[in-house]
């Protein structure tokens, strides 16, 4: 089996735990630190805060910038369901753009249109690993004094004109083991702002700034030095594992025929977190179902996107329609594209993708063989 995802633990993931263990400070302590110290180096910002997941660092990222309810948030439907529930969780509300069909990314062209005396921010998803268009989102957040909230879950070490994904704006990174790094679970927020990465920290551990006095509501969202040592190993191969997911995708590039392949934008650098193909004529499911019988995992992200979940829908009320998003959703198909994959992997689901392809029904045909 080809599988989707593997993450990659070397020698020295489980001797950095080993002295953690040993150390005898197992939650939060100088590991996180270093890790922070690391991260926010990475990203170019000044500051990094680490979390316990992506989805308490978007919501840590929502309450830093003080928003709440009444306020709405840009965002796009074609994402995991975190990215806007982080709204909901503050007391906001997602409010959806459409996305460019070639990138997955928010249509910047369609965000002005969705801006409303509420509007206090916008969150850009840089999706499977590829920036959004950030120039003309920054020059929108400028022009209507709006926060930018960088959903960068997917995309660390990814660049927009030679500067990082999640140096816009506010970002906000997951480490779950899919991720293109992990620490087994975790996040990390990413700032330049003095103010933003102060009030990042005492909401992560309970609205303290001094020991037991609390000024204000806070969480338990911290990250412990057992998992922020598996980060901190980590981290120091993402650039060697980037660059292996971007080997792998150039491979397909040039030899996947009949579907359409990943569209990078200049001066964009994508590092795949996904390698994400559409197939049209509704023979997605199809392709999907073939690859599995011949021992190769792939995945549909995302099958329903998140304003037409039932939580939405009949919860929230929403009912809107964003035809390019819906068209994603019936035509995606990630493949394997991570790093532990090995050439002949790489050419049997090349090679299984174009017997479909070649011997696939034309539109408006039957099916043939
Ligand atoms: C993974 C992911 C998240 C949430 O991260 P967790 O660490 O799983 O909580 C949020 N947004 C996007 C786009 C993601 O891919």
């Amino acid at each position: 089996m080809i599988n989707m995802a593997k993450p990659i633990m070397g020698a020295e993931e489980k001797q950095a735990v080993l002295e953690v263990l040993d150390s005898g400070i197992i939650a939060q302590g100088p590991r996180t630190k270093a890790f922070e110290e690391g991260f926010a180096q990475m990203c170019g910002t000044r500051y990094a805060i680490a979390t316990s997941s992506g989805t308490t660092a978007l919501h840590v990222a929502l309450l830093a910038h003080q928003i709440g309810p009444g306020d709405e948030v840009i965002t796009s439907s074609f994402t995991f369901i975190a990215s806007a529930n982080s709204a909901i969780f503050v007391g906001a509300r997602p409010v959806f753009v459409d996305i460019d069909p070639r990138t997955f990314n928010l249509d910047v062209s369609q965000i002005e249109a969705a801006i409303t005396p509420r509007t206090k921010a916008i969150l850009p998803v840089h999706l499977f690993g590829l920036p959004c268009d950030m120039e003309p989102i920054r020059k929108i957040a400028l022009k209507h004094n709006l926060v930018v909230i960088e959903d960068a879950c997917q995309s660390h070490g990814a660049t927009f004109r030679g500067k990082k994904a999640g140096s816009f704006g506010t970002g906000t990174f997951s480490l779950y083991p899919t991720k293109n790094i992990t620490s087994g679970e975790g996040g990390m927020i990413t700032t330049s702002q003095d103010a933003i990465n102060e009030a990042c920290r005492v909401i992560r551990s309970h609205g303290m700034r001094v020991r037991y006095y609390h000024d204000e509501l806070g969480f338990n969202f911290r990250m412990t030095d057992i998992h922020a040592a598996i980060g901190l190993a980590q981290l120091g191969k993402l650039d060697q594992f980037n660059r292996r997911r971007q080997q792998n995708a150039a491979y397909y590039d040039a030899t996947l025929k009949g579907v359409i392949t990943p569209y990078v934008p200049e001066g964009c650098t994508h590092v795949y977190h996904q390698y994400t193909i559409r197939v049209g004529d509704g023979r997605r499911d199809a392709l999907r179902d073939y690859l599995k019988e011949q021992g190769i995992g792939s995945e549909v992200y995302y099958p329903v996107p998140i304003h037409q979940q039932k939580f939405y829908t009949q919860e929230l009320g929403y009912h809107v329609s964003l035809p390019e998003t819906e068209k994603a959703a019936a035509e995606v198909l990630s493949i394997p594209v991570h790093p532990s994959l090995t050439q002949p992997d790489l050419e049997t689901v090349a090679r299984a993708i174009n017997q479909f392809t070649s011997r696939a029904v034309m539109p408006g045909s039957r099916q043939g063989g």
